[in-house]
């Protein structure tokens, strides 16, 4: 017997101990970038032709609808007036429903050409919000050290500051070393099916395999992750995937006098609660994984320590990880019971019952096994299940590496202008256009250079959405500097 504890007590030792070193050897990566000179910029003009930009309402249609051509042919207009060089010297195309497609020729055509992308469209302003904004959305006006306008943040910031980097290089004699595409959708906002669908079958159609593609959907934030003092620039590697289900139920109706066991809504309610009950099995998914391994050298030794040892600490990490609702989302689908539509009279029985239920999906799964799985749970053949509206589901997106070209050059892009920045890969909560690119490489980064604090987040599609202007000149300093890059 005490042969056997002082066995397990040297067990336990030597666990620490492995544990403890795990941790303590962990040192962050030595980062060397090679030096820069900051692009000189036209600074004034630059804000000029970013404002003009924010003043063409191009917002995106509602329900599907194909985007409003009159106001994308005023913004492409626009462009052409404001970036005359650019319009010279790279070859533009106009998609049949509005996209544009740029080809600047690089000085290597044999190599795979690189694409960066944005969106034109913005999402709508609702007239009953009008009156909250403290400066109309499409007034670019400035005031109070911030441009305000609808598409500041989202996602005019990325087509603007690719062609005002663009215009500036061109005018410096600058050729690519490889050819870069610019492509911007003109309905990001309504799921990208008239825009990013279309330049992608485009692509496909002329064989074209993008060495990397970048787009929205990151950006550098500060104090959203606890221990870590340095801001961090997240690399968004990833993506989950979007289904709506949508379950209901028939009754027989009549007069409540004589219900039956279980109306529509009793029916439906309790398929519901088991849906509540029967959460998604939790893992932990290959993007958050890589996130962990990049960040743990930067946290202070009690953070790094469980970090540092995934082997042992992975059940803990993702049962804490799940007990907040900020972060399950990254180790689960997520089931939101949103909409519930049943009754009309306080003594009839219901007819039918209706909820619809949006699933963030998980890397590893699809939306016809989210589906699979609904219905499995639910077990009752008077429920029916069905996706809402297939033309907005999207399964997830596959990783992205980040040994590659494209995931280098961001790097070291991010350490030259944004000195003290931690970099690391994360798995985006939200659907960007890039997701129909990853049909033509596996490498697809999503990545603003701006600085965020926790706060602009939810100005995105929020009100007051604003950007400071010295923000929007140095990410057109950053897209330059990153277009240099590009080898
Ligand atoms: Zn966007």
């Amino acid at each position: 017997m005490k042969r056997i504890a002082a066995a397990l007590f040297l067990i336990l030792v030597v666990l620490v101990l492995i544990v403890t070193l795990r941790a303590a050897l962990l040192k962050p990566p030595a980062i060397s970038v090679p030096a820069f000179t900051p692009i000189a910029l036209d600074d004034k003009g630059a804000l000029q032709r970013f404002i003009g930009a924010i003043q063409i309402p191009t917002e995106s249609q509602s329900g599907g609808e194909r985007p409003n051509q009159a106001v994308m042919q005023k913004m492409r207009e626009y462009l052409e007036q404001s970036f005359p060089k650019v319009h010279a010297t790279m070859q533009r195309e106009v998609l049949t429903d509005g996209a544009l497609l740029f080809t600047w020729k690089g000085r290597d055509t044999s190599l795979k050409p690189a694409i960066l992308m944005g969106h034109m469209d913005v999402v709508p302003v609702p007239a009953e919000a009008l009156p909250l904004w403290k400066h109309p959305p499409y007034s670019g006006e400035v005031a109070e050290g911030f441009i305000w306008g609808r598409g500041t943040f989202d996602d005019k910031i990325h087509v603007l500051s690719l062609l005002e980097a663009a215009e500036t290089l061109i005018a410096r004699g600058f050729v690519p070393a490889r050819t870069i595409l610019f492509a911007f959708g003109d309905d990001e906002e309504n799921g990208g099916k008239y825009g990013a669908q279309n330049i992608v079958k485009l692509l496909q159609q002329r064989n074209v395999q993008p060495e990397f593609v970048i787009d929205e959907g990151g950006a550098i934030v500060s104090g959203m992750i606890p221990g870590v003092t340095q801001p961090v620039a997240l690399i968004g590697t990833a993506e989950k995937g979007y289904v709506d289900v949508v379950l209901s139920t028939v009754g027989k109706g009549g007069h409540s006098s004589a219900p039956p066991p279980h109306t529509a809504i009793g029916e439906l309610s309790a398929a519901l609660t088991k849906l509540e009950a029967n959460q998604f099995p939790a893992s932990l998914p290959a993007t958050v994984r890589s996130q962990y391994d990049t960040l743990a050298p930067y946290l202070p030794f009690a953070k790094r320590l469980p970090l540092a040892n995934l082997w042992l600490f992975q059940p803990l990490i993702v049962r804490l990880g799940l007990q907040n609702p900020l972060q399950a989302g990254s180790f689960r689908t997520t089931t939101a019971e949103d909409m519930f539509n049943a009754g009309f009279k306080e003594n009839a029985l219901p007819p039918s019952a209706r909820a619809v239920i949006n699933f963030r999906i998980l890397p590893g799964e699809t939306v016809s096994s989210v589906i699979d799985r609904v219905r499995s749970v639910v077990n009752d053949a008077g429920v029916t299940v069905s996706d809402a509206n297939p033309g907005s589901s999207r399964n997830p997106s596959p990783a992205s590496p980040i040994d590659s070209n494209g995931y280098r050059t961001l790097d070291t892009t991010i350490h030259q202008l944004f000195p003290n920045v931690i970099v690391i890969p994360n798995l985006l909560n939200a659907a960007t256009d890039s997701s129909y690119y990853c049909v033509l490489t596996p490498n697809v980064y999503r990545f603003l250079a701006v600085d965020l604090d926790p706060s602009a987040l939810e100005l995105a599609h929020g009100l007051n959405e604003r950007m400071a202007p010295e923000k929007y000149l140095k990410a057109v300093q950053f897209t330059a500097q990153l277009i240099e890059n590009i080898h």
